[in-house]
């Protein structure tokens, strides 16, 4: 199940979600534009139990907005993806495409996470890819509220700034206590948080985050979280 449902009250995603009305009148809009596109909040991927954590930015247009499943069809999932599967953290290194349309990246087409679950700070799609302070802040209510219920978590890779400041705030700490770097360790609450470059394709084209740079930090994240 691409959101599951873990054993705990706090809620920590809702698909009917509509506390941030930019973001729900975008929705719509998009849903208008895209009929098939998922156009809802997009749920977490992966066991609820995991040890480590992924937090990216929010859904793409054309990938998990349209998929309903993080990095499901945007130009990010295959790095994050096949990063993943390379170190033995998921069944597949990418989702099962069924043709080149997006939203038929189907979300039951058995690619499971191993030991590691995928959540957006932002869990609807924001236009140009830019949340605004406010809506972090908003849907950090529910970031906060999975953090809190993970019960093995010992680690979370941050994927950007803005990933880096949510989960600071979800752990109730001040943005500014701790730099956003690339590569970056922070001890927070008695979590590790590892900062990476967001693997966004434009990223990826300007150089700016290459495979071998994404890899090594899944690497000290693996090294962290053990065998157990
Ligand atoms: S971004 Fe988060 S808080 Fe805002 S409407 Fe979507 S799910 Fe709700």
């Amino acid at each position: 199940m691409p959101g599951d449902c873990a054993p705990h009250s706090l809620p920590f995603y809702d698909p009917h979600c509509h506390r941030c009305d930019r973001l729900s009148g975008f929705l719509r809009q998009v849903k208008a534009d895209y009929p098939a596109y998922a156009c809802l909040p997009v749920p977490p991927l992966g066991p609820f139990d995991a040890p480590l954590l992924i937090a990216g930015l929010a859904p793409g247009l054309h990938g998990a907005n349209a998929s309903g499943r993080p990095f499901t069809g945007d130009g990010a999932g295959p790095l994050l993806f096949g990063t993943l599967f390379a170190l033995g953290l998921a069944e597949r290194p990418q989702p099962v495409r069924i043709d080149d349309h997006p939203s038929t990246l189907r979300a039951d087409d058995g690619l499971e996470l191993r030991r590691c679950r995928i959540s957006n700070a932002v869990k609807c799609l924001p236009p140009a890819n830019k949340p605004l302070p406010a809506e972090v802040r908003t849907c950090n209510a529910f970031l906060a509220a999975e953090i809190a219920a993970m019960p093995k978590l010992r680690v979370i890779v941050a994927l950007g700034r803005v990933a880096h400041d949510a989960v600071l705030l979800a752990l109730r700490e001040r943005p500014a206590s701790r730099r956003f770097a690339h590569g970056a360790e922070h001890v927070v609450a008695g979590l590790t948080l590892i900062d990476s470059y967001h693997c966004s394709r434009y990223n990826q084209n300007t150089g700016r985050l290459t495979p071998p740079m994404f890899r090594a930090v899944f690497e000290r994240a693996r090294e962290h979280i053990g065998d157990a």
